[in-house]
């Protein structure tokens, strides 16, 4: 069988969703299927983060760098920081027929959308905007004021909804795990991921029925 490339999937979706948590729960449930794109940031390392794990922290300066030598796939600012996602280890993971997954925000994914217009991009939300609310306040950590800020930059997410592909409704955990795990391996049967598998048949038919390759 032909080499396929992998998969760019591109999962985002509200602060408070649990998009991270699906992400750390789906790369213990299935090790080494997938591989998530680390960013890099200007924002300030939170307790419990490690360089070049959840990020790659860098200067404004150093990211300004990265911004002009191109070193980026997309990159955005989000709540006043920068965040960016590395151009040449997604490409290196999808040559190696590797499935990449880059937990990033809208503007960013919908820049991936134009550069890899097979991309999967996953939404993923509470069941209601209640719940979210209810999930940003129980948190605790933040004041009233950050949790309207957070409510207003997801009623503006909100309207980009319908541009994703998918939408990854998360009640139950586990069951946002699989639904995430079953939409990307669905996706690997369609025909247009599956390009090199399609040419290497039409090939070897055509050679066939010249009466060639008997
Ligand atoms: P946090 O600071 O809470 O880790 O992330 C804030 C937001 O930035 C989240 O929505 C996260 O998905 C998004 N984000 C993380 N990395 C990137 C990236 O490389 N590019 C873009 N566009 N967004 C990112």
């Amino acid at each position: 069988m032909a080499e396929e490339k992998g998969l760019v999937i591109v999962l985002s979706g509200f602060s408070g969703a649990g998009k991270g948590t699906i992400m750390k729960h789906l790369l213990n449930k299935y090790p080494g299927k997938y591989h998530l794109s680390i960013s890099a940031t200007t924002r300030d390392k939170r307790q419990g983060e490690e360089d070049g794990r959840e990020y790659f922290f860098k200067t404004r300066e150093e990211f300004d760098k990265m911004v002009e030598d191109d070193a980026f796939l997309e990159h955005a600012t989000f709540n006043g920081n920068s965040y960016g996602t590395p151009k040449a280890y997604v490409q290196q993971l999808i040559d190696e027929g590797k499935d990449v997954i880059l937990e990033i925000e809208v503007k960013g994914a919908l820049q991936v959308k134009k550069i890899f217009p097979d991309a999967l991009l996953l939404f993923v939300t509470p069941p209601s905007a209640t719940e979210l609310k209810n999930r940003l306040v129980g948190r605790g950590t933040e004041t009233s004021e950050v949790v309207a800020q957070r409510l207003a930059i997801s009623a503006h997410e909100a309207q980009l909804m319908p541009q994703y592909d998918y939408l990854v409704i998360n009640d139950r955990i586990d069951d946002s795990v699989e639904r995430v795990h079953e939409i990307i391996q669905s996706a690997h049967y369609a025909t247009k991921y599956n390009d090199s598998t399609i040419a290497e048949l039409q090939e070897e038919l055509k050679a066939f029925s010249k009466g060639e390759n008997k």
